[in-house]
């Protein structure tokens, strides 16, 4: 594993449910001008699985079991609880990144972000994706399939809590727009990286 004073970027991307940082994250890593330089890291989840989601793409779906034994084990670099599911970063992923020079790209909760600027305080760039205004949040949140009413309200308290620690990011990007929102990330990644 490359050592904590390696160059490598590791962007730490967060925002409550529905501030859209997941969609940003994925125009980010798909784009031409940072091709071959970041990979999207893949977390463990006891979450089930959504219908519109792939295994091994979105999440490696596990057992609360499985998940257990692999914090015991230390193969989970940082992990949450949010809404009754874990969540966690796997150690061997970013460790297989930062060896060959890529910038691993991790979507997690405030959490999670606060921990991999701890363990990496050389690496970590932290981007906070806010949603133009808390009441849109709801609606995008609420357009979300499948999700109960209690589980929406629940999102919507967490996401008012996670806006409130912004302050302790890097970086806060407004996602008023997605293609200047993309493009603002995309300009961050591209410094970060120089
Ligand atoms: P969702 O259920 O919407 O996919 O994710 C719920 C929350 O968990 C989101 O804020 C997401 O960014 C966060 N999350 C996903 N994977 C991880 C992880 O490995 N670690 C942490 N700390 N948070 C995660």
């Amino acid at each position: 594993m490359k050592s904590q004073n390696s160059k490598v970027p590791i962007f730490v991307i967060s925002g409550p449910s529905g501030s859209g940082k997941t969609t940003l994250a994925e125009i980010l890593i798909t784009s031409k001008k940072l091709k071959n330089k970041l990979i999207r890291s893949v977390s463990v989840t006891t979450r089930p699985k959504r219908q519109e989601e792939k295994r091994g793409k979105d999440y490696f779906f596990v057992s609360q079991g499985r998940f257990k034994h692999l914090v015991r084990v230390k193969k989970i670099l940082e992990w949450t609880r949010y809404l009754g599911y874990y969540y966690g970063t796997p150690k061997s992923l970013v460790d297989k990144y930062l060896a060959r020079n890529l910038s691993p790209v991790l979507c997690l909760d405030v959490k999670g972000a606060l921990r991999i600027k701890k363990i990496y305080p050389l690496n970590a760039v932290t981007i906070f994706i806010l949603p133009p205004k808390v009441q849109d949040l709801r609606l995008r949140i609420e357009k979300r399939s499948r999700l109960k009413p209690g589980e929406i309200r629940k999102r919507l308290e967490i996401a008012r809590k996670e806006i409130s620690l912004r302050k302790l990011y890097d970086y806060t990007i407004v996602n008023r727009d997605l293609k200047q929102a993309s493009k603002c990330l995309r300009d961050i990644v591209l410094k970060e990286l120089k």
